[in-house]
């Protein structure tokens, strides 16, 4: 990877806060805890599953929340735990209850596809939940199925229901497959009339391993088939959102398009990630900054984990184009590798 050499001009200390050379202040970390999925969905990973690393390659909790509380004093405030998908690792209730106790982290969001939450939304009612991602890309239980090439729709939607009736605020994130399921756009904006959630549409990106597929539907195409269904669509504009967040008359909820892979949010992106195995990521697009892992487990301090960090922070690309360019290639991780 190309580096933009910057000079570390700042120790960490608690004052720090981690601005990149743009002026955007990282103060949201997602965090993906796990690599294994119990779905396979197509634009995701291959039918047989990606590459797993070794249970030890993987971040302990006990490393997880080392680092949740460096990056606390680093001025984060907001997590997001993803994966693979994140219930199917053991532990995972215990570690958000301990997590809900750092007084730093004012949320902490989850993104699952819903099929283990059944039994434990009411434990996760207790906690600081400030969304509930579920990813859902049909309507339909055969599409389901082709999809996700799992047989779990059923329980699923029982979930989301159950999820929508609790207290807890839920996104469903729908990535657009164009001649897949585009034709139920609209199906899906309609959940957003009774229901007090946000329907987002995520543009498929080229992160199965694979390059750019044809299946891509743009943002600007979502946005064209809404406005020739609704005529009435508002837009509201949220600082550091990923998504532009419309509304229509007379709906409770909110429908959401989130250019990922026409990357026009770029400007105001103030999210981290760290990878299962523990690789710091400043851009979604970028191959990893810093191995956290290896660095804490070759007894690093936090003051120079923390520097790092910093570092990582201080080169920070402009955009998700210019982390693309400084890397070789498209990074060929998974988004069950990477968290989404
Ligand atoms: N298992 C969880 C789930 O299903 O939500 C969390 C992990 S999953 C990798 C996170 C999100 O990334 C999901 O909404 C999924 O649909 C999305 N995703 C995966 N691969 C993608 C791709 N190639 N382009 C766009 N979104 C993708």
């Amino acid at each position: 990877m190309k580096f933009v050499t910057n000079k570390l001009q700042t120790p960490a200390n608690t004052e720090t806060r981690l601005v990149d050379p743009f002026g955007r202040e990282m103060n949201y970390l997602r965090l993906a805890i796990t690599d294994r999925c119990n779905l396979r969905c197509q634009y995701c990973m291959p039918a047989e599953g990606n590459l797993l690393n070794n249970h030890n390659h993987i971040l302990h909790f006990e490393e997880m929340e080392q680092l949740i509380l460096i990056f606390q004093d680093l001025g984060v405030n907001k997590l997001r735990i993803t994966g693979g998908e994140p219930f199917v690792r053991k532990g995972l209730l215990e570690f958000l209850k301990r997590v809900n106790e750092f007084e730093g982290i004012n949320s902490i969001n989850i993104t699952t596809n819903a099929v283990f939450i059944g039994d434990i939304i009411s434990d996760l009612e207790q906690l600081k939940i400030g969304s509930l991602n579920i990813s859902l890309d049909s309507l339909q239980k055969d599409k389901f199925i082709k999809i996700t090439r799992r047989d779990e729709f059923e329980i699923v939607m029982e979930n989301i229901n159950k999820a929508i009736n609790s207290t807890i605020p839920v996104k469903l994130n729908m990535v657009v497959l164009a001649g897949i399921n585009d034709d139920e756009i609209i199906s899906f904006t309609q959940l957003a009339k009774d229901n007090l959630i946000e329907v987002r549409f995520i543009e498929q990106m080229p992160f199965s391993g694979g390059p750019a597929s044809e299946s891509i539907l743009s943002a600007d195409q979502i946005l064209d088939i809404l406005q020739q269904q609704y005529s009435l669509l508002y837009e509201q504009s949220l600082p550091d959102s990923t998504a532009r967040i419309f509304y229509n008359p007379g709906y409770k909820g909110t429908i959401g398009i989130i250019a990922g892979y026409s990357r026009t949010f770029c400007s105001s992106c103030t999210r981290l990630r760290i990878t299962s195995d523990g690789m710091l990521k400043t851009c979604l697009y970028d191959r990893g900054a810093i191995d956290l892992k290896e660095m804490l487990r070759s007894g690093k301090t936090d003051m120079q984990i923390k520097d790092a960090i910093i570092m990582a922070v201080q080169n920070r690309a402009k955009d998700g184009f210019e982390s693309q360019d400084r890397s070789i290639q498209y990074s060929n991780l998974s988004m069950a590798q990477i968290g989404g």
